[in-house]
């Protein structure tokens, strides 16, 4: 759907993942009625458009990702306290304490200002942000929905604001989309910044990938045609295939590292095969090569070894006609959700996953339980506490940093640890060679010792010197990551240590 076109809440209803009875459709309505109302006569900046659509699009790209009732019901209601004479007391009333609730949290979250003068005080919002995230996931998720639609009508702000409102969006909600596993969101709100950041590299790239991408598109769509056919011949059922381009920010970030050269860049056109199980992935693989000659080297199979974030796929590069190289990504419908939607699959798949049993009566075994790691944590943070049926689903209350730490760089990263995590662990999961070279450390500025517990939200710069080369055999004491055990073992092993 093209940008800033105004929707109503049919097309929000009609994007719903879930099979919404007509009760709960009419929650919804009820919803949307109140915030219609409260917010009329209210115009976006663009000036000509309704307040309404703003509320309505947040709704809508919380559709889209696969939440459900209330999440979406907040998502519409989301501004109305704050701007309007409508008072939370009163959404309480009408709707419920839980919707009430994350109305609250992200109206809060609104307040806080993410990018201060000082560097001290941006960091100490981006913790308070993560506590407010530790307080309900959803309203994380509503944030980066309203986020979302606030940057695809940026261009009604002044420059000053955009400026600002883009870095926010870069250094904020980009690596929270990221590190909930979002893509979708992730990738339309990198580029969005980047547009408005540097507009000069921002044009220049998108110039690139709709010249090289235009150039070759007869190409891809007949290969995308003829893997079909030969797919199909095959006995496999192609349940979606087509050409796709890298995202714009993200050929940014290769071709910087390759020189500006866009003959380096091999993955920049694509051909993504969705197939409905695991097996057919491989055996998929096998047909794209028997067709086209793969490139050596550039078979990646992050099914049976998946990317940190969760993300599972195989890819390989071939060669086309004309000599262009083409990634080929293949994966299954599951894998390409939870791709796209993250967090958000996990709803999806349990609600479908219930509804089968409902159906079949079967035990757990309805949906191969083959989730991600962190899929199968968040099942366990899962909040079932005065759910009815359908909320279940949709119920996800934050213990979800129970066991959980969430340190930053000094450049803002965040560093994902366990529970008594020390500044070694957080060296090794920065880099290998940070790890070998710690000399010191430093949380929010203060020094500390290498087995310092790292605590949620702390800032930890790692010293390190040129002249260390070894890891300390004492760290193995009290390290808590496999990531540093190893890699220290690993290095001592070499140099004889160990
Ligand atoms: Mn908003």
């Amino acid at each position: 759907m093209p940008i800033e076109e105004n929707i109503t809440i049919e097309d929000v209803l009609k994007n719903v993942k879930f099979n919404l009875e007509f009760k709960k459709e009419a929650f919804i309505r009820s919803a949307y009625a109140l915030a219609e109302k409260a917010h009329l006569g209210q115009k976006r900046k663009s000036g000509k458009d309704d307040y309404i659509q703003h509320p309505l699009h947040t709704a809508l790209n919380l559709a889209r990702i696969g939440l459900g009732l209330k999440t979406i019901t907040a998502g519409l209601l989301h501004d109305v306290p704050e701007d309007t004479p409508v008072t939370l007391k009163e959404l309480e009333h009408k709707f419920g304490k839980e919707i009430a609730y994350m109305v609250d949290g992200v109206t809060k979250l609104g307040k806080i200002k993410l990018r201060g003068t000082k560097e001290d005080i941006y960091l100490e919002n981006l913790r308070k942000m993560f506590l407010a995230m530790a307080s309900d996931i959803r309203v994380v998720l509503i944030k980066l929905a309203d986020r979302l639609h606030n940057m695809e009508t940026l261009q009604h702000l002044p420059p000053d604001k955009q400026q600002r409102i883009a870095l926010e969006t870069m250094e904020v909600f980009v690596p929270i989309a990221n590190r909930l596993g979002i893509g979708e969101i992730k990738v339309s709100l990198e580029d969005l910044s980047f547009k408005y950041l540097d507009s000069k590299n921002f044009f220049a790239t998108e110039r690139l990938v709709t010249t090289e991408y235009g150039q070759r598109k007869k190409f891809i769509d007949k290969m995308v045609i003829e893997l079909r056919k030969e797919l199909t011949k095959e006995g496999i059922d192609v349940l979606n295939i087509f050409g796709r381009t890298k995202h714009i920010h993200s050929l940014y970030q290769k071709l910087k590292r390759h020189d500006m050269d866009i003959n380096k860049v091999y993955d920049l056109l694509g051909i993504r095969i969705i197939v409905p199980e695991m097996a057919n992935c491989y055996e998929t693989l096998g047909i794209v090569h028997k067709k086209y000659r793969p490139l050596v080297g550039r078979i990646k199979d992050y099914i049976s070894l998946p990317k940190p974030n969760g993300y599972q796929s195989i890819h390989t590069t071939i060669f086309g006609p004309e000599r262009i190289f083409l990634e080929v990504q293949i994966r299954t419908k599951k894998m390409d959700d939870e791709a796209e939607y993250g967090i958000a699959s996990h709803w999806i798949y349990s609600e479908k996953k219930r509804k089968m049993k409902n159906f079949f009566l079967k035990s757990k075994h309805a949906v191969p339980d083959e989730e991600l790691t962190w899929v199968k944590q968040l099942r366990e943070w899962q909040n079932e506490l005065g759910k009815d049926d359908a909320e279940f689903a949709e119920g996800l209350k934050i213990d979800f940093f129970k066991n959980h730490i969430f340190a930053f760089t000094p450049l803002g990263d965040i560093i994902d640890l366990p529970e008594d995590a020390t500044p070694i662990d957080f060296a090794y999961q920065v880099h290998g060679e940070v790890g070998n070279r710690a000399i010191g450390a430093k949380a929010n500025g203060k020094m500390i010792t290498l087995d310092h517990k790292i605590q949620n939200g702390e800032v930890i710069e790692i010293l390190t010197t040129r002249d260390r080369k070894n890891p300390s055999r004492d760290w193995l004491k009290f390290v808590r990551t496999s990531l540093a055990k190893s890699q220290i073992r690993k290095y001592l092993k070499k140099e004889g240590l160990l």
